[in-house]
């Protein structure tokens, strides 16, 4: 491949606000893969119950199977302990090269990013793609990111050329696209409280997900 994204979250599940961004930033940064990688035991939730990692992969193989240039990595599955991005990132390039890699990543975990393990590394490791997530933008999600890679944010515009990094550093390349508001924590309340979700992902993972009755007892 010659541009490649990698897609990290836990995935739990898989819905509309992580594929359609996925979608606008494969065609806007001119990708030629996605490839969804979920978390192995995410860090960010150590003590909160997460649905086994065969499911949520079982649902992003089915969310992204009939979709052209969606990928699935497998790689967090054997690994112990928390899996950490900049651990994986060098890994999942040598999975898939490609002459260029990106990190994508919704707006609020930008917002959030110097909470990750060793992110100074990780920013100036790959360049990052910024996905618009309704709950935070603008100056909220720069307000805890220190100047200086505030500074690297570089806005793209679907249709118009990418910008470039005039510094050599690694980008932080934001997506200008309207959010997708779905979240997975509203979506495992519904499936509690015996709602349909079937507005919030695809129907091969809605059916999986009654199939199996997940979320029905918490989680
Ligand atoms: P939860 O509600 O359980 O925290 P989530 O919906 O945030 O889950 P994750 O798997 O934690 O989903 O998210 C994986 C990545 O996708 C993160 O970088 C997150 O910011 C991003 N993301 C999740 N939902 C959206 C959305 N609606 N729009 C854009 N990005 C999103």
């Amino acid at each position: 491949m010659r541009r490649v994204g990698f897609f990290g979250g836990t995935f739990d599940p898989v819905h509309r606000g992580h594929l359609e961004p996925a979608r606008v930033a494969m065609d806007a940064l001119e990708l030629d893969g996605v490839v969804f990688v979920p978390a192995g035991s995410p860090p960010h939730k150590q003590g909160d119950p997460v649905t086994a990692f065969s499911h949520r992969l079982a649902m992003l193989v089915l969310a992204t199977q009939d979709e052209p240039g969606f990928y699935v990595s497998d790689l967090e599955a054997e690994r112990p302990g928390p899996t950490y991005t900049v651990d994986s990132v060098p890994l999942l390039r040598a999975e898939w090269p490609a002459a260029q890699s990106f990190f994508l990543l919704g707006s609020d975990s930008f917002g959030q990013i110097t909470t990750w393990h060793r992110w100074a590394e990780l920013v100036d490791m790959i360049d990052l793609v910024v996905l618009h997530r309704d709950t935070t933008w603008g100056a909220h999600m720069t307000a805890e990111v220190p100047d200086w890679l505030a500074a690297r944010i570089m806005h793209v515009t679907p249709g118009r050329p990418l910008p470039e990094s005039a510094t050599g550093v690694p980008g932080v390349l934001v997506v200008e696209h309207p959010p997708v508001p779905a979240a997975a924590t509203e979506l495992r309340t519904r499936v509690r409280q015996g709602l349909a979700v079937g507005d919030l992902v695809p129907p091969s993972v809605a059916r999986y997900i009654g199939k199996y009755g997940l979320y029905r007892q918490g989680v």
